[in-house]
């Protein structure tokens, strides 16, 4: 911005000026930014446009939580959710149309693949989401956390989540706390070094398994990338970060990786990491019970297996939190994210075909959140 307005001949209190209108007051409009003077406003509407994406449709769920479907180029459309919850407030932000690492529990990965989002549609999450709550920075604040866990692998969009992720934590931006922004990723390990490099957030890496066997089953990423060197590269961060704890989250599937032998074996590998960080709770473990949609095979384990398998973590002095599964009325929870991915990767047209010829006499059910 600040380049912007040396292009335009104008100082750099200029461009905090608008970047106030446009993250605190929610103004896309030049002729409203009333103390910038009548010339500069005509210079900014024949040189610039502000364009927060198109809300197709939003959805409130009864729990509180919200989605929205936002249109993007070419018919394409991502979901952003906001998630409140005792005095906070976390928007959970997409990254990519789709994600091409066809995880085989995860709803956006059946979907395939289209493209990397932009700095500025993945900071237009956040503007939408912000406006409808009416959030002021430093004074009404109901946005207070984002979470990098919408659609698609963060660090697969490097170059555009990191200046993104900036923009939020930006006194001039969203002002949030760079802890209180956090970054999921899959587990690509040289870009988690680079990441530690470049950015301050918080990070969580989704483990979901406890053997390298059974992750490559789950995640294809696995296998070039293994829970080893995944952990060494967590290691890495949490060193090269001080104060900082690493997520670990694991997507509990009934009869796949909830069994009390599993639960051991993760509890080995993180109070592994916590040993070789000299930290108590270096490594936190949040438990997701997996959230079902359309065409998946696996389903969620009963409530106390899920605290049967929270409690043998617990009781080996990991610190293990389970997710609370918010607004599965409309199909917002972790995992479910759709949108509509005008798919590149022909993934949606195999699965199609895969689901077809094994159940020949039906349709093949599948809801479009857009519909
Ligand atoms: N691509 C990144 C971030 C997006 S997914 C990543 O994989 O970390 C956010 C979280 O939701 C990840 O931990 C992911 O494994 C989890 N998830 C995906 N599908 C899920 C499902 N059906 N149920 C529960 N959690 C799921
Ligand atoms: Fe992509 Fe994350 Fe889903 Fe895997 S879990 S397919 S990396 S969005």
């Amino acid at each position: 911005m600040v380049a912007l307005f040396a292009s335009l001949g104008e100082p750099r209190y200029r461009a905090e000026q608008v970047m106030k209108w446009i993250h605190h007051r929610h103004e896309t409009d030049f002729a409203a930014m009333t103390d910038l003077g009548k010339p500069l406003r005509a210079k900014l509407e024949a040189a610039c446009v502000v364009q927060p994406p198109k809300v197709l449709f939003d959805k409130p769920s009864a729990d509180g939580t919200h989605k929205w479907l936002l249109g993007m180029d070419g018919g394409n459309a991502i979901e952003t959710v906001f998630i409140p919850d005792k005095g906070r407030g976390t928007l959970c932000v997409s990254s990519q149309v789709g994600c091409a690492l066809a995880c085989t529990f995860c709803s956006t990965g059946a979907q395939g693949f289209n493209r990397n989002l932009s700095v500025a549609e993945i900071v237009g999450q956040v503007w939408v989401a912000a406006k409808h709550l009416g959030n002021v920075p430093h004074r009404q604040r109901k946005l207070t956390n984002v979470v990098m866990m919408g659609m698609g692998e963060p660090l697969l969009n490097f170059e555009n989540v990191v200046p993104a992720m900036s923009v939020m934590c930006d006194d001039l931006g969203f002002g949030l706390a760079n802890k209180r922004v956090t970054l999921s990723t899959s587990g690509l390990v040289p870009m988690i070094d680079r990441l530690s490099e470049a950015s301050d957030v918080s990070l969580a890496v989704s483990l979901h398994a406890p053997t390298d066997e059974l992750r490559t089953q789950l995640m294809p990423i696995n296998r070039k990338y293994p829970i080893a060197e995944l952990l060494a590269a967590c290691l890495r961060y949490a060193q090269r970060k001080q104060r900082t704890s690493i997520t670990f989250e694991y997507t509990l599937m009934r009869g796949v990786n909830d069994s009390p032998v599993q639960a051991r074996a993760l509890a080995k590998l993180m109070r592994g990491f916590n040993a070789k960080l000299q930290r108590e709770n270096a490594a936190k473990v949040n438990l997701i019970p997996f959230n079902p949609f359309p065409g998946t095979g696996y389903t969620r384990p009963a409530d106390e297996d899920i605290r049967a398998f929270q409690t043998l973590l617990l009781r080996d002095h990991v610190l293990t939190t389970v997710r609370r599964t918010r607004g599965d009325d409309i199909d917002a929870a972790c995992g479910q994210l759709k949108g509509r991915v005008l798919d590149r990767t022909r993934r949606q047209e195999r699965q199609r075909r895969k689901h077809e010829s094994a159940i020949p006499q039906q349709s093949t059910g599948e809801v479009d959140a857009a519909a």
